[in-house]
């Protein structure tokens, strides 16, 4: 099997690999013509994205990206606008596809420290019904964000106040089996206080490509014209649904093990007692750590010299740490220790 040089990546959980099982799944999979619905893996695959969302219907879908976008798209109409945290990855890091293909505006609100968006500041962005505004038709919120699950309370005050205000409610759960986890909740739960909802395979669950978008029967049969739309109407698509189908049913169990091991690492440079080097709290497997000025290069550079990945994604700020079934927990020792290493360094005058 083809598997990469061995090292520890913890620059984000899309770095996951399908292990034997799942490729030996994918390479059995019953196929057909998804675009006249008779694949027989796609269409199990959905039948469960039901099950576990306890939605009406779900279509099966290549990327969170296209996810976000067909979700968007079938809850609004060009001109129209939705409203989401002003560094969502639906704003900041889809190329504006909500823009470009959809005419849709976005109305950015800063996100709260837990992650959440403000159900006042949301309130005050909501453009009156009059001809000088867009229709405010929708909110987007992101689960996890940031390596923070949403609390429950909120949410179903925030799925209360989209039905009062006539929005749509819409998750971004690129990472929300890592919520579901980490809150001890059913995935029904959290979907329940949502119209519409994504959820990902490919990041910590480890299948190579695939989300699921799951809603209303009506909501997911304009999906399913949009997908279309977007070039994605594929055909046998049934052997990377298997690998989907695989990754739900038996990689859940990692996720646990993956916040386990980021409070580890958490707790281990905490322990390093090295100034101004201290990390986020978290409850899933993101590790934000905030690093001594200046440090963030020389970091990353020893850390890569030792056989380590890290921070792809991070502000200069703050390191970020991802935890995932390819990193062990003898792993997340050595990244401590590296870490440590680096700054005897530095405070020897010997690092960069
Ligand atoms: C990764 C991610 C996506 C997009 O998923 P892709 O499969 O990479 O397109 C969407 N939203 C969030 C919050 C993500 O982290």
């Amino acid at each position: 099997m083809k598997m990469k040089k061995r090292e520890i990546d913890l620059r984000s959980d899309t770095q996951t690999l399908p292990c034997e099982g799942m490729r030996e799944a994918m390479l059995g999979a019953e196929v057909g013509d998804d675009v006249a619905r008779e694949d027989p893996s796609v269409n199990e695959l959905q039948e469960y994205g039901c099950e576990i969302s306890g939605k009406e219907a779900s279509i099966f879908v290549l990327t969170g990206t296209q996810a976000n976008l067909i979700g968007a798209l079938a809850h609004c109409d060009r001109g129209d606008e939705y409203i989401a945290g002003s560094l969502s990855h639906i704003y900041r890091w889809e190329a504006g596809g909500a823009s470009v293909v959809g005419g849709l505006q976005v109305q950015p609100v800063e996100f709260s420290a837990d992650g959440t968006l403000d159900l006042r500041l949301v309130k005050e962005q909501i453009k009156p019904g009059m001809p000088h505004y867009a229709r405010t038709r929708l909110l987007c919120l992101e689960n996890t964000q940031m390596g923070k699950a949403l609390p429950m309370e909120y949410l179903r005050q925030a799925y209360e106040f989209c039905g009062k205000n006539g929005l749509g409610l819409y998750m971004d759960g690129a990472r929300v089996f890592n919520a579901a986890v980490a809150l001890g909740v059913d995935l029904k739960e959290i979907a329940g206080s949502t119209d519409t909802i994504s959820l990902c395979m490919s990041k910590a669950l480890g299948a190579p490509a695939g989300s699921l978008l799951c809603g209303s029967r009506e909501v997911i049969e304009r999906g399913i014209r949009l997908r279309k739309m977007l070039g994605c109407g594929a055909r046998q698509l049934g052997m990377l649904a298997a690998g989907c189908m695989y990754a739900l049913k038996h990689n859940m169990g990692c996720l646990a093990q993956d916040h386990l091991n980021a409070k580890y690492l958490a707790n281990e440079i905490d322990r390093l007692n090295v100034p101004h080097l201290f990390c986020a709290e978290l409850n899933t497997n993101m590790v934000f750590v905030n690093l001594p000025e200046g440090t963030m290069e020389g970091l990353r550079g020893y850390l890569k010299s030792r056989g380590i990945l890290a921070g792809g994604y991070s502000s200069p700020r703050y390191l970020r740490l991802v935890l995932h079934k390819s990193v062990e927990q003898e792993d997340v020792r050595r990244v401590a220790e590296a870490m440590g290493d680096y700054y005897v360094e530095v405070a020897m005058g010997l690092g960069r």
